[in-house]
């Protein structure tokens, strides 16, 4: 992909990648983009300005925004989903969604907001978190020892990692 700051219009240009080329907004299948910790699908009706040539991708502010749009909206819907199962899997071994917060120092009630009104997009810490929890719930009960070994007055961080 390279960066051309002018929008592009619909007659094309001659892509100065290949130098033989046209480019033009193309609408296709098949497409993919990295976008955080994961490579998306590009939604097949976005229109990117593509050489006829040599396929190289010619993303202006315009298609960037829209193509960042429709890529955080798709992250966000996975990683919410991943949350969600872990948190149905931790339920399933009689483990709350209030203790998995207050292992994990969030507020009350932020799990709940995040699985159901969906403005927020859940961090990849925060769902490798809670899929490490689900896959071994005794890892919730060590992450508790832990606090409690740093608690106090003399806390040893070094022997906060025994298990
Ligand atoms: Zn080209």
């Amino acid at each position: 992909m390279r960066v051309k700051p002018k929008p592009a219009s619909k007659k094309g240009f001659r892509c100065a990648e290949c130098g033989k080329g046209i480019v033009r907004p193309v609408a296709a299948a098949g497409r993919q983009a990295k976008y955080r910790t994961l490579t998306l699908p590009v939604p097949v009706k976005l229109e990117i300005p593509t050489c006829d040539n040599c396929d190289t991708e010619w993303i202006n502010d315009s298609v960037a925004r829209k193509l960042d749009a429709a890529l955080e909206k798709e992250f966000r819907a996975r990683m919410r989903d991943l949350v969600t199962v872990s948190l149905a899997h931790l339920s399933k071994c009689s483990i709350s969604k209030a203790h998995v917060e207050r292992v994990l120092g969030l507020s009350q009630g932020y799990l709940s907001h995040l699985t159901t009104t969906g403005d927020k997009t859940p961090s990849e810490a925060l769902a490798l978190n809670l899929v490490h929890f689900a896959q071994n719930p005794r890892l919730l009960r060590r992450s508790e020892t832990l606090w409690k070994r740093l608690s106090g007055s003399k806390p040893e961080p070094a022997g906060a990692l025994g298990r």
